[in-house]
């Protein structure tokens, strides 16, 4: 360090504290990034990278700089990336005697300690997570600083990594906090750009952990917390309480209750579930489009979208709760006028929640307190609306708003919105006249001087005959008078000179001076002043903060509810009838995703009628591809799931038992940065299903089997299925592209075999009609398909020649390639069973029983 040049010594000294984050370094009007941070910041944010070399020392410094007002916007670009960011300003003079400016770190961002209200997504949450792992549990304690939400959960290993991993799906973290020594990689995150921070352990020792979050919360113990005893779920929220009082300690006042639960109070959502039905996020847009969110969203205000988020990830197993949402969505839904009255109220709010909480933290500017005041002022008409309702539901809501008129009141006489002030020659006044006597007289003390000024420029004018002179102020000049240079030879005498520009000389006078120096001195005193008054005023507000905060989830709920009305109203959709039992009827249903993607073709309904205790337990689904097959499986998911949030439905009726868990295995997704295979992530995933399964689940399979040979991809799906029939009982829905399995029915009572119809007498080829018949599928039409795709015409007439051989010679299909035969296989062929497809006439249901009960069952445990 020594041969160094002060300047970049100084830097050094910063970075060193901060090796983990990017160390934005105020240089004059840019912040300049250096070193590995350049490279970082000009490949991220595509700036020009280039090279700095310091007089003293002759280093040359790789750097990347970026202007100042551009700070917040590339910021927020590094944050989304995953990165931290360390702001470091100027806080001293420049050249004052000084080898180097003085600096300071002015802030520390992280994407999960973020409450700039530009940098935050608006509709969703912004969540930071702790994970604490122990032998006898690991918790997850998740907390979204903006709006003060502290919640934690915990789970026995038994129900890892299932549980954990949903959850994080759910929340979708931005920021991890991890104890040292973790690695990234025992966790699955949703998204590839969450920040992960390490921790020293003692953040997450339990002892201190209990004590910081009993200091943070004024209380003796945690009992009232519901996680008194819970060791990994202390020392994960103790974490969270350590590292903001780290990073910012204004971020904790927001944090008022810590919320335990546990996800068994919800319908079980696994990971690859939440992903598989595609609740937030389209797989294939990897955004909000194609998303039964934004299917439902038509909520209006920040806080209604972020509920409507977590109400779709949580749906409900309590049928007096979902009742309650039913009969007042069924109410909103049968008025139109009221849902109309309803909109235009709430889109008078904005966002109450943040916005409290900002003012609680004493961040809020003027025209978000103002912004308040107005949202206030609205509360008493939507109070009106809901309590002219009649479902329980909406009444209780309105007893939760609270309009606070103190507040409005306080807000109304502390605060000059920006388009009253000016009027008294006062511009930038932010306090009213009237509030504050000091303040008051501190104004009156220059007005006169201020009145002058304001007349100066009229009055020189006329005095020196100088039509285009001009009263200006700057910062560093202060107040001046300008004159072109055309008209320097009209200046009177008693001008001083103060400044010489291109075109221009700008003066003063011994007057101006005199009033200048009156109102500047008055000038800082009366900001320093309106700073503290409106402070005050902040934390007057702040003591409202609960009730704030209590009408801003009232807000919400309505909102959401709202929506679901609007939806259903818009879409067609009907009242579902809930009740405790395992029948799954619907008439009439539609995938709420498919048919509103459907541009101008009709959705085509389809039925369902499952009953885990008798009747049809499994339904098997059979048909080409591209016929509709998993666009049903999951549209019965998603009718599920929507029945309970409380939701209308896309059908003309549906009787639903409640389901505890929904299991899909959809599809094949390659879990590529894991290095498992597709077929690896296949079978673990179905060996969940198999494990975790009661008679209340709802199972969707799309294609087991498919990522290995024929031989064991039956083996695997029929195994799979009669363990489901028999052991499980849950209802299932099961797609196949092994229409040998169809003749499972014959063997399975409550497993009932249905396809895709499609008419292949239509002149231009096979007409896909989207109806589930009962029935099985004859064909694959996969060649069908490929001509639908695009294939070369000379490849669709090859494979139909080969096809056409094959079919005439069925032994030829079957020639399997024998490296891949696993033990089942051979154990099965050594047995003398018959390969599936010499089953030819699938009519006829006995010789395609391949294999025994007992070894298909010996599969599934091996699963
Ligand atoms: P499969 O799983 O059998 O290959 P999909 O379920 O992916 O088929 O459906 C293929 C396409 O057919 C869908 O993208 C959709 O456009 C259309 N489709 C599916 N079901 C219906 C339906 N019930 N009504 C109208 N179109 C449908």
């Amino acid at each position: 360090m020594a041969t160094l040049s002060p300047a970049r010594k100084q830097y050094l000294e910063f970075k060193q504290q901060f090796p983990d984050a990017i160390l934005m370094y105020q240089v004059g009007d840019f912040f300049e990034t250096f070193d590995e941070d350049a490279y970082i910041t000009a490949r991220e944010l595509q700036i020009v990278r280039t090279t700095r070399t310091y007089s003293r020392g002759k280093e040359r410094v790789p750097l990347a700089g970026i202007p100042k007002h551009a700070l917040e916007n590339y910021v927020g670009k590094l944050i989304h990336r995953g990165y931290k960011v360390v702001v470091c300003e100027q806080v001293g003079e420049v050249g004052k005697g000084r080898d180097v400016v003085e600096r300071a770190v002015t802030r520390i961002l992280t994407a999960g300690t973020l409450s700039e209200p530009n940098l935050l997504p608006v509709r969703q949450n912004n969540y930071l997570v702790a994970i604490a792992t122990g032998r006898v549990q690991t918790a997850l304690a998740a907390v979204d600083v903006s709006t003060g939400e502290f919640m934690v959960t915990w789970f026995a290993p038994d129900e890892l990594p299932v549980a954990l991993d949903a959850e994080l799906q759910r929340l979708a973290p931005v920021e991890c906090l991890l104890v040292e020594g973790t690695p990234k990689e025992d966790y699955q995150f949703p998204a590839n750009n969450v920040t992960i921070t390490h921790c020293p352990p003692y953040f997450y020792q339990e002892e201190a952990a209990y004590q910081r979050l009993c200091r943070q919360f004024g209380v003796q113990s945690l009992e009232s917390y519901g996680c008194e005893g819970q060791p990994q779920a202390i020392a994960a929220a103790g974490a969270i309480v350590a590292y903001l009082e780290k990073m910012n300690g204004s971020l904790l006042s927001l944090l008022t209750a810590l919320h335990s639960y546990s996800t068994n109070q919800f319908m079980v959502l696994d990971a690859h579930t939440q992903r598989n039905l595609e609740l937030l996020q389209g797989t294939r847009s990897g955004t909000l489009q194609g998303s039964l969110l934004a299917v439902l969203d038509r909520t209006i205000t920040p806080m209604g979208a972020r509920l409507l988020r977590r109400t779709l990830t949580q749906p409900l197993l309590d049928l007096n709760i979902l009742n309650g949402r039913l009969e007042s969505i069924e109410e909103l839904y049968e008025s139109p006028a009221i849902r109309t009255r309803f909109t235009m109220s709430l889109q008078e709010l904005g966002d109450l929640e943040r916005v409290s909480g900002r003012i609680r933290q004493g961040t809020a500017v003027r025209n978000e307190v103002l912004g308040l005041r107005d949202y206030l002022a609205e509360l008493p008409t939507l109070r009106d609306l809901l309590q002219s309702c009649e479902s329980d539901l909406l009444l209780e809501i309105a007893e939760d708003l609270d309009p606070c008129p103190q507040v409005r009141d306080l807000i109304n006489q502390a605060l000059l919105r920006p388009d009253e002030e000016g009027d008294e020659g006062d511009e930038g006044r932010m306090i009213r006249p009237g509030y504050h006597a000091e303040l008051d007289e501190l104004f009156n003390s220059i007005r006169d001087s201020r009145r002058w000024m304001i007349s100066l420029e009229a009055r020189e004018r006329q005095r020196t005959g100088i039509k285009a002179l001009k009263v200006g102020f700057n910062k560093v000049f202060g107040y001046y008078i300008e004159v072109s240079n055309a008209n320097l030879k009209l200046v009177p005498s008693d001008y001083m000179r103060k400044q010489t520009l291109v075109n221009a000389e700008r003066f003063i006078t011994p007057e101006l001076k005199e009033h200048e120096s009156l109102i500047l001195s008055a000038v800082e005193r009366i900001e320093e002043m309106e700073r503290s008054i409106y402070a005050d005023v902040l934390r007057q507000i702040a003591v409202y903060y609960p009730r704030l905060m209590t009408s801003a989830a009232a807000v919400a709920r309505i909102d959401v509810l709202l929506s679901l009305a609007e939806v259903a109203a818009h879409q067609g959709y009907v009242r579902p009838t809930l009740e405790q039992g395992q029948r799954l009827q619907i008439v009439g249903g539609r995938h709420p995703v498919v048919e509103y993607t459907l541009n101008g073709d009709v959705f085509i309904p389809n039925d369902t009628n499952l009953e885990a205790a008798s009747a049809e337990r499994i339904l098997l689904l059979t048909g080409p591809n591209m016929a509709g097959k998993s666009t049903y499986l999951r549209q019965v998911a998603l009718i599920t799931l929507l029945a309970q949030i409380g939701s209308f439905v896309p059908a003309r009726k549906a009787q639903i038992g409640l389901v505890d868990r929904i299991f899909t295995r959809v599809g094949a997704e390659d879990d590529i940065a894991s290095g498992k295979s597709t077929f690896m992530v296949e079978m673990e995933e179905t060996a969940t299903i198999l494990h975790h399964a009661t008679s209340h689940s709802l199972i969707i399979l799309d294609e087991i089997g498919r990522g290995t040979s024929t031989y064991d991809g039956l083996a695997i799906a029929r195994a799979v299925v009669e363990h489901l029939h028999d052991e499980v009982r849950a209802r299932t829905l099961f797609a196949t592209h092994y229409h040998e399995l169809a003749a499972l029915a014959a063997q399975l009572g409550h497993l009932h075999v249905y396809t895709v119809a499609i008419n292949e007498d239509d002149p231009n080829g096979i007409v896909f009609l989207h109806r589930v018949v009962p029935g099985c599928a004859e064909r694959s039409f996969g060649v069908h398909v490929a001509k639908l795709a695009g294939m070369p015409p000379s490849i669709v007439q090859r494979a139909e020649t080969v096809l056409s051989q094959l079919e005439a010679n069925q032994t030829a299909t079957i020639v399997p390639d024998q490296r891949s035969l696993t033990r089942a296989t051979c154990v099965a062929e050594s047995n003398g069973y018959y390969h599936p497809q010499s089953a030819s006439n699938r009519e006829e249901p006995a010789p395609a029983l391949y294999w025994q009960t007992e070894t298909a069952r010996g599969i599934a445990e091996a699963v």
